[in-house]
């Protein structure tokens, strides 16, 4: 477990400090280690890990930021790999259902399977038409095509920002023809069924932007990251933390948890270290963060030291969406409450995306939540029954406005007041009224629940604005040039899912790309030759 910077201060010196240990922080500290670098991560959360922490209350756990991984269970794949590699093998993954996502509309529901022909084969029992028929075969290749042409388009987050300008536009090769685009340009291009684009899109709540406004080349590399369906890790989602952490230690790095940097420390032009929020001063080779663009330029640096053009497109660069969660436990376990492992995508009898969005949002507490996606934790842990006998967990998400919640941010966790707690009740309800819509049995069974708002991520993760995805991931994200893993200041480096893209794989693959800039040598030729493999 990592130190609590309340209780003990580093007191040796390290090759890197990395500002923050969620995926990228501590996954990227742990490539380094493998490299013979140590790192001091520092994390201003009480518990490590960022999205992949879990939190405890009245008995039951639940995961924040974690309900489905893609190609971790495929021991070839390069994500695998990597998890390997930063793990030692420690960490094992139970596979979700082969039916791992539900697509409700109204009373119809659509099952995606695991395995491109069976995706491809259900889908066409729902659709039947034969031009329907012929958009699905397209529509599958294109994912392929377009995800595979997304390795040219993170080159460019990593290669020198000259050789970026001069050839940044060759180098990222044909992506920029999907990443240019809307989700909803290209699949209306080749699909002019609207309830077939509903339900091809109806996992957008994975990267939580509209087909309307999406970039296609985020859709694509969503789509094709769970083709093969999806993994839980087993003992729950702070076991990827866990089992990091003693390679990270290996190379003689630390965490500290409870250590908040209140700025990156820059002498000469160069970032040297960091300022803690009591003033303590730490130094290193090279400052890494992985607390997102915004908070790196716009707190960290507090929009000093880079140059007004280069400050203004960050600021250009949007938000993602925030969330609510609802956390609800039961003390019966999920085969005796007939819990499913597989997730649901539950939306208004209207398979256009885009329009339930702008009708919620106008009217958020009388019109239909535009999303609900209800995940089954304890149901896909296999362990969760050795750490949680006779119990169940369950979690559901929907979108939502900060500015909603916007009156509160000032005011303190817990101490919000009646106001705050009677909207988060009224809220509550209408989620667990389409839990029950869609698992009767349920009702009466609930012990406890608990919502969590835009507030709470801003409080926990020291997202400004309650974003879960770091920035939007929309065209103009994925065109900007902005967006690098060297910051325009000298040593200071970033990571994590502003990088490449949100999700763990992608905040992961940003901390491999992140170290290939740092130490000049092919992290990534390593990792895919690496000789860890499984023995299972
Ligand atoms: C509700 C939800 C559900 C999700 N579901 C899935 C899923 O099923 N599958 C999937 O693949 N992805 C999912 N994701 C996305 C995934 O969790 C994230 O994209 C990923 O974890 C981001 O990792 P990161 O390292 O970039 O950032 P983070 O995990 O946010 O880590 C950044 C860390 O920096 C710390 N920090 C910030 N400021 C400071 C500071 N000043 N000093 C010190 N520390 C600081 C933060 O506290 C945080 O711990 C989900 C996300 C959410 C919110």
């Amino acid at each position: 477990m990592p130190e609590s910077y309340k209780k003990t201060k580093p007191d040796k010196t390290y090759d890197n400090i990395i500002i923050g240990s969620g995926i990228s922080g501590s996954g990227l500290a742990a490539i380094l280690a493998r490299e013979g670098q140590s790192s001091l991560v520092l994390e201003r959360h009480y518990t490590p890990g960022g999205f992949t922490h879990v939190f405890k209350r009245r008995g039951y756990e639940w995961d924040v930021g974690v309900h489905y991984i893609g190609q971790v269970h495929q021991k070839r794949s390069f994500i695998r790999r990597v998890f390997n590699y930063i793990t030692a093998e420690q960490l094992q993954w139970a596979e979700l259902s082969d039916n791992y996502d539900r697509i409700i509309f109204g009373n119809k529901s659509y099952d995606f399977f695991k395995g491109k022909e069976n995706f491809k084969n259900k889908l066409k029992e729902y659709f039947q038409a034969p031009e329907d028929q012929k958009s699905i075969d397209k529509y599958v290749n294109l994912i392929r095509e377009a995800s595979r042409t997304s390795r040219g388009l993170f080159a460019t987050r990593v290669i020198p920002k000259l050789t970026g300008k001069l050839f940044g536009r060759f180098i990222s090769g044909k992506s920029k023809e999907f990443y240019s685009k809307t989700t909803r340009e290209v699949l209306e291009s080749f699909i002019s069924n609207p309830s077939l684009i509903g339900v091809l899109t109806g996992q957008f709540g994975d990267y939580g932007m509209s087909p309307g406004e999406s970039s296609f080349i985020m859709h694509a590399m969503l789509v094709n990251h769970y083709f093969d369906g999806g993994s839980y890790p087993v003992g729950g989602s702070s076991r990827i933390f866990d089992t990091i952490e003693p390679t990270i230690k290996s190379a003689g790095g630390d965490v500290f948890v409870n250590a908040e940097v209140d700025e990156i420390l820059i002498k000469n032009k160069k970032a040297v270290g960091v300022k803690m929020v009591d003033g303590k001063e730490f130094y290193a080779k090279s400052i890494i963060s992985s607390t997102g663009v915004h908070n790196t330029y716009n707190q960290l640096l507090k929009g000093q030291h880079v140059s007004q053009t280069n400050l203004r497109k960050v600021n250009e660069l949007k938000y993602s969406v925030a969330h609510l969660c609802l956390y609800i436990g039961f003390k019966e376990t999920p085969e005796a409450l007939n819990i499913p492992k597989t997730n649901l995508w539950i939306y208004p009898d209207n398979y256009d995306h885009d329009e339930n969005i702008r009708k919620y949002l106008k009217d958020p507490e009388n019109e239909e939540f535009p999303v609900v996606y209800i995940s089954f934790p304890a149901a896909k842990d296999p362990d969760f029954q050795n750490r949680y006998p006779g119990k169940s967990t369950i979690e559901i998400i929907t979108l939502t406005d900060y500015e909603i919640f916007k009156k509160w941010e000032s005011k303190e966790w817990k101490k919000r007041g009646k106001e705050y707690e009677d909207m988060k009740e009224q809220y509550s309800q209408r989620l667990l009224q389409k839990l029950y819509e869609q698992m009767p049995q349920l009702k009466g069974k609930v012990d406890y629940y608990e919502l969590s708002t835009p507030l709470s991520t801003k409080h926990f993760v020291n997202y400004d604005h309650g974003e879960i995805y770091g920035l939007e991931h929309s065209p103009e994200r994925f065109d900007s040039r902005a967006i690098h893993v060297k910051s325009s200041v000298k040593n200071l480096y970033l990571t994590g899912q502003d990088i490449v893209s949100c999700g763990i794989a992608g905040a992961l693959l940003s901390a491999v790309v992140t170290s290939t800039s740092l130490t000049g040598k092919s992290i990534i030729k390593k990792i895919a030759k690496s000789g860890i493999m499984d023995k299972k």
